[in-house]
């Protein structure tokens, strides 16, 4: 079999701009696909370029489709009338974080089955597939490639949705923005817009002159839904103890936001805003819309009002908490201590690690920007990426109720002569 090759730039590219950008796809030179190449759709392409495309694939045993809101970009090639290829390719050119999305939706003709296999380029095998439809889960099976760089996937008869994650976008935000209002009588509230014109928006909780604030942030990587899940019952738990008075209004406040790169979730990213930038490295620049809307929002702050702590929710491949290290002060130190210290193995199914780690001075982390500028402890809360979804929430309502009491040590530890 000829060797086919492809370039990054051209993928990324054509995955920007859509289907009619796919011609770019063809013989530019750079990453080789050896024999496992995507393979010719039809005998009248044989002798030229393949035509892999963007909106997806059709064959007599079923289609694929990625026409939906957190769908990947992903070229799609059909090999033969049971198997279609999908090239899970990043939004820009490496280096990017290995967290390979791919989401897409099939359908199979009367008694028809589809097998796909999913191509890395710039990342191996990550996410295990999750599935959504009508037929029987049980069907489908995966096997991935002994180096990772290949999976393929047997879909169950039917139709359904398949992609590494759940799928967690605008519609459960909206949903999960208004529960917050209803169960912490807050109030909701746009900080500013993203690139594309969605909103980055925010739910306030507590008296809007409460001295001591609580920023939580969450969805910085699309990819990364486990943190997205722990963050949700996080804030749901705080919202109760808001309005049960288990926390004081007065004496606290909480801007929770909890989806801050919607272009990247709606448009199926690995990891970047639509500006190509991590925003997990914009803190302090603030070049980007999503991370300046908050940037700009903590700089008009009442003078009396101060923050205290920031969690920003992510996943990786593990449950951990990445703190300050030696950095920290004596009030982070008797926080962390009272929040997380000795909880490690605290919660069902959900043991976790407490890993400090000092700021690489430049990097522009949501950690590291909010220590270096007010002082407080400020957390990267990473969940892992298989956790169990019940552990996750299971472990974030705990730890959110304890969070307070930890805060009240904390500032009377800054009280101390
Ligand atoms: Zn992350």
């Amino acid at each position: 079999m000829k060797r086919r090759v492809w370039h990054w730039r051209g993928l990324a590219a054509a995955a920007a701009l859509g289907a009619s950008a796919v011609g770019a796809l063809a013989g530019m030179g750079a990453i080789g696909m050896g024999t496992a190449a995507l393979a010719q759709s039809s005998p009248s392409h044989a002798a030229s370029t393949p035509r892999p495309t963007l909106s997806g694939c059709r064959t007599a045993q079923g289609s694929i489709h990625f026409d939906f809101e957190g769908a990947s970009r992903s070229a799609c090639h059909v090999e033969d009338d049971r198997t279609v290829s999908i090239l899970i390719t990043p939004e820009h050119q490496p280096p990017i974080n290995p967290s390979p999305w791919y989401a897409f939706r099939y359908r199979t003709a009367e008694g028809g089955r589809l097998t796909v296999n999913l191509r890395y380029i710039g990342a191996r095998h990550r996410y295990a597939p999750k599935w959504r439809g009508r037929g029987d889960p049980a069907a489908l099976s995966v096997a991935v490639a002994a180096d990772g760089s290949a999976a393929t996937i047997t879909l169950p008869p039917g139709e359904g949705v398949v992609s590494g994650q759940p799928l967690v976008t605008a519609a459960h935000y909206d949903r999960a923005l208004k529960q917050l209002v209803t169960d912490g009588g807050g109030h909701r509230q746009v900080l500013g817009h993203s690139h594309d014109g969605r909103p980055v928006e925010a739910v306030r909780l507590g008296n809007a002159d409460a001295p001591h604030l609580v920023v939580l942030l969450g969805r910085q990587h699309p990819p990364e839904v486990t943190g997205a899940m722990a963050m949700d019952a996080f804030s749901t738990a705080i919202a109760r103890l808001v309005r049960s008075r288990g926390i004081d209004r007065t004496r606290f406040q909480f801007l929770i936001v909890p989806l801050l790169n919607p272009d990247g979730v709606a448009r199926g990213h690995w990891r970047a805003n639509l500006g190509g930038v991590d925003l997990n490295r914009d803190w302090g620049q603030f070049k980007q819309p999503e991370t300046r809307a908050v940037g700009d929002w903590l700089a008009k702050l009442p003078a009396g009002v101060r923050p205290v702590l920031m969690l920003d929710f992510h996943s990786t491949r593990r449950n951990t908490v990445y703190v300050q290290g030696a950095e920290a002060s004596a009030q982070g130190k008797a926080f962390l201590a009272a929040w997380l210290g000795g909880k490690e193995e605290a919660f069902a199914g959900y043991p976790f690690t407490i890993d400090p780690r000092d700021a690489n001075p430049g990097t522009g982390t949501t950690k590291n920007w909010f220590n270096a500028t007010y002082g407080i402890p400020a957390y990267t809360y990473e969940a892992g990426d298989e956790s169990d979804p019940a552990a996750v929430r299971g472990a974030a309502e705990g730890l959110a109720q304890g969070l307070v009491p930890a805060l009240e040590l904390m500032l009377a530890e800054g009280l101390r002569p």
